[in-house]
């Protein structure tokens, strides 16, 4: 198969890439359009601030969105100093109607991931015809079918990919572009087109965990939402994992390596059997599925004091209980082999399992999986292997399941995603509008 070369393009140089690029912005639809404007706005958040949000860039693109909510007719639409963003469709209902159909929220995340630089992302698109997409000019960044299959039924469509060196910035301005999008379509068709109260939320900090802790509920004010934050077309997610993260500290105490006989206590000396903790058949890279795993993701130190952070995720509560007590109980052991050592675990229990919440709501997923169905799509059913911020909404009173934004590979510089896929999540969000509307009123009538 033919493969498609962007550093070639790239190497005609930047004048005709751009001219490229804005060829294309003359003919790509607006969503694909509002996309890539917000893709080269840089909103990495970070692990390592405390304040809310933890950069100020993400309030970049949180004004852009302000201004151009504005320009498509929702007056009200306003940044608060946490760096979210609200913003109302009125209803279109009658007066009498009006408090029957409660009120719906659509929200998705402003940040990008910290795993790639999110910094002058020079978004591609690419007429896809097959084979490997190159996307470094030394061939070391390709998205190819192999790794990719579904790349195969966007033969003949514009997908949208990074120009290899950053992530893209799908997850989640993908969402962002559709439900501004979506909003945009909405109010053009005005009173044509009934619908209750509709309530839009863009949120910073969801990558490094804190998005909630941002984010005003009673504000939102809806009575139920969706989060834009899924990946392949098609995908509705209720399934979390439930997590927890920690840190096990080993302390030791360090003196000149010449004088250190009966003194030195080498921290770093407990370290393989720490790291013999974590299963390695029950490790993200092992692990697929329903399945939990035991993953550490960092460690720091030297002779006097070593810290390894971990994360640990299981769908079911009490499996998770059982990790941390796994954990414990080795760290236990550890200890008494290295009794000149000190060595201390924390853990901390994060996402939680939003099925447990929305399995009470049926009809909020329901509506959702009509909603991909009438698209044409087939639903794509699948527990998250991970979490989202709808997940933590749940267990703040908020039931929110996850659908598409359409993108592949979040998080990496061989992320894409394809247009075709990003209009789908527009109508798929038009036809949650409709549907949960005509729900809402045939119960009424019932009544
Ligand atoms: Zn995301």
């Amino acid at each position: 198969m033919k493969s498609l070369d962007i550093s070639k393009i790239s190497t005609f140089g930047k004048i005709l890439n751009l001219n490229y690029v804005k060829l294309y912005m003359k003919t790509i639809p607006k969503v694909a359009e509002r996309f890539i404007r917000y893709a080269k706005i840089s909103t990495q958040s970070s692990e390592q601030s405390k304040k809310i949000p933890s950069t100020e860039k993400q309030f970049d693109l949180a004004n852009l969105l302000v201004e151009e909510l504005k320009e498509i007719g929702l007056e009200d639409a306003q940044v608060d100093d946490k760096c979210v963003v609200y913003a109302t469709i009125p209803s279109s209902l009658p007066k009498n109607l009006e408090d029957k159909v409660p009120v719906i929220g659509f929200n998705s995340h402003i940040d990008t991931s910290t795993s790639e630089s999110d910094e002058n992302i020079d978004p591609q698109v690419v007429d896809y015809q097959g084979g490997d997409i190159i996307l470094s000019k030394n061939r070391t960044i390709i998205i190819s079918p192999k790794d990719n299959p579904q790349l195969s039924d966007y033969i003949g469509t514009q997908i949208i990919t990074t120009d290899g060196t950053t992530l893209l910035g799908g997850d989640d301005k993908a969402g962002i572009a559709e439900i501004i999008t979506a909003a945009d379509e909405l109010l053009k068709l005005g009173s044509k087109k009934l619908h209750g109260k509709i309530r839009l939320m863009f949120s910073p900090d969801e990558e490094v965990g804190r998005g909630h802790e941002a984010v005003d509920l009673t504000t939102f004010g809806s009575k139920f939402a969706y989060t834009v934050d899924g990946g392949e077309m098609g995908g509705l997610e209720k399934e979390n994992f439930n997590g927890a993260e920690g840190k096990i500290e080993i302390k030791g105490y360090n003196v000149h390596p010449g004088y250190a006989f009966g003194l030195m206590k080498n921290a770093l000396r407990a370290i393989p059997e720490i790291i013999k903790l974590f299963p390695n058949d029950i490790a993200p890279e092992t692990t697929k599925e329903r399945d939990p795993y035991y993953h550490p993701t960092d460690i720091k130190g030297t002779v006097d004091n070593v810290t390894l952070t971990y994360i640990l995720r299981n769908f079911d509560a009490s499996g998770l209980d059982e990790q941390i007590k796994f954990l414990y109980d080795g760290v236990k052991k550890v200890q008494s082999q290295f009794p000149d050592l000190k060595i201390s675990i924390k853990t901390k229990k994060s996402y939680k399992n939003m099925k447990e919440i929305l399995d009470k709501y049926p009809y909020i997923v329901d509506i959702a999986r009509k909603a991909i169905e009438k698209t044409g799509l087939k639903v794509i059913e699948e527990p998250i292997r991970g979490g989202t911020d709808g997940a933590r909404y749940c267990f703040m009173g908020l039931p929110t399941p996850n659908i598409f934004t359409g993108g592949f590979n979040f998080h990496s510089k061989k992320e894409f995603i394809p247009i075709i896929a990003m209009e789908k999540a527009v109508e798929t969000i038009l036809n949650i509008i409709d549907i949960a509307t005509q729900h809402f009123l045939e119960e009424n009538s019932k009544n």
